[in-house]
């Protein structure tokens, strides 16, 4: 039984400003964070609330225990949870997904210790662990599990909500054989691209775990999913300039559908259908857009002026999210 969440509280919008880079004038700062709900442009002009938001100095592991937590709770419940990273490229979304190395755990790696902490807390329940991992790149859903399963389609289930049809699903046992299967996905994404940076901003990659479990006395069937997406740079959609810029428009038709299902999600009195099938990520995403799951979504952020306006947009789409 997959069960559902009533809507309203079941989004968190958060955005997160990441630290200069070596590279970057620390001078040009374009934000103050003025609250830990509140950030404005450093001209003053600009003025932005969130649910959360997380400045420079902030880890990823209390993003994780402030709005990331709760989600994966929600899905050992027996609910689909789904944490979002948006921005433009280099803003972060990858570092706070996937993190650096042992010091700064990234959501993913967060998310997989706290479901085995969590099992290892309910001895009354028996789990049983899945994982996909897929990019979505040029409207074509890839296997990233298994490199030779490409261009995988998408249906509508009456009872098992939106699938993939053939998507590998790995059992896991121990949270190890979880960071294998990563791995191995991370390994393919790298093997399938004749240009790995250009490739992975204008792809959107998709870790999802299922978690089935029962009580060992009753036959009660949960069955949850977290998903973990780290979206394509949101560049290519914002900016509208030269030809390049709109072949990248197109490339990404499933970011701009995104944003057009969320303005569409926040303006009731439009009643006309809201256009899910207009991407293969608004289709897979559409039972988590719905209100059906607890969806937090992360815009990440440069600090800097140099990408003012990138940010600008970037902000503007996690306010219409709200
Ligand atoms: P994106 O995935 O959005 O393109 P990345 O996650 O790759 O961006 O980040 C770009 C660079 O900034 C990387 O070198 C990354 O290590 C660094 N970085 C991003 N966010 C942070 C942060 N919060 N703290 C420290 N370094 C960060
Ligand atoms: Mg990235």
């Amino acid at each position: 039984m997959q069960k559902m969440v009533s809507t309203s509280e079941n989004i968190k919008v958060a955005v997160r400003i990441r630290p200069f880079l070596s590279n970057e004038n620390p001078m040009l700062a374009a934000w103050e964070v003025t609250s830990n709900t509140s950030i404005k442009s450093k001209k003053g002009d600009k003025q932005f609330s969130f649910d959360r938001l997380y400045g420079m100095n902030s880890t990823t592991q209390r993003i994780f225990d402030e709005i990331g937590e709760q989600v994966i709770w929600k899905a050992m419940d027996g609910y689909s949870g789904c944490i979002i990273c948006y921005g433009q490229t280099t803003s972060g979304k990858t570092f706070t997904m996937c993190g650096n190395k042992q010091s700064n755990p990234g959501i993913i790696p967060l998310s997989i210790h706290n479901i085995f902490g969590y099992i290892e807390e309910t001895p009354e329940r028996e789990y049983l662990l899945r994982c996909s991992y897929v990019e979505i790149y040029n409207e074509c859903i890839n296997d990233l599990l298994n490199p030779s399963n490409v261009n995988l389609q998408v249906l509508e289930d009456r009872n098992r909500g939106t699938v993939i049809v053939n998507v590998t699903e790995e059992v896991c046992k121990t949270s190890d054989q979880v960071y294998s299967f990563l791995k191995i996905g991370d390994g393919h994404k790298r093997i399938a691209s004749t240009n790995f940076n250009d490739k992975s901003s204008r792809s959107h990659c998709w870790f999802k775990i299922i978690i089935e479990s029962k009580d060992r006395t009753e036959e009660d069937l949960l069955m949850g999913t977290v998903s973990l997406i780290d979206l394509a740079g949101s560049e290519s959609v914002s900016s509208t300039e030269n030809e390049r810029v709109k072949e990248a428009k197109f490339i990404n038709r499933s970011l701009l559908a995104l944003g057009t299902v969320i303005l569409r999600l926040s303006d009731t009195k439009n009643k006309t259908p809201i256009p899910y099938r207009e991407s293969k990520l608004t289709r897979l995403l559409r039972p988590i857009l719905q209100g059906e799951a607890k969806l937090v979504l992360i815009t990440t952020s440069s600090p800097s002026s140099t990408a003012y306006d990138e940010s600008l947009n970037s902000l503007k789409f996690a306010e219409r999210a709200r």
